[in-house]
């Protein structure tokens, strides 16, 4: 499942745009927000995403480290406070 990490999410809005799939991400009090229900994981918001705001499961960091580059200790948001999304 994508999920939005809403610290990075700047608002912009460019992945609402390239979601194929009516209604999947919208924005929601200036972040992006996705219906789970409905998004088919096609990864298009994650691609477009300027902050990589957008992760799926499976690129979930707190589950193996961030493969944007850089790697561990100086990602943006991870250590410190970050919660399990637990949700997925
Ligand atoms: S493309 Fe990224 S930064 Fe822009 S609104 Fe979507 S999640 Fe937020
Ligand atoms: S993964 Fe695809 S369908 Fe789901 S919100 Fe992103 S762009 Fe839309």
């Amino acid at each position: 499942m994508p999920w939005v990490k809403e610290d990075l999410c700047k608002g912009c809005a460019i992945c609402v745009k390239a979601c194929p799939v009516e209604g999947a991400i919208e924005m929601k009090d200036k972040k992006a927000y996705i219906h789970n229900e409905i998004c088919t994981r096609c990864g298009k918001c994650m691609e477009v995403c300027p902050t990589d705001a957008i992760r799926s499961n499976y690129e979930n960091p707190a589950l193996r480290g961030s493969r944007m580059g850089g790697g561990r200790g100086m990602g943006r948001g991870m250590g410190h406070h970050r919660h399990d999304p637990g949700e997925w």
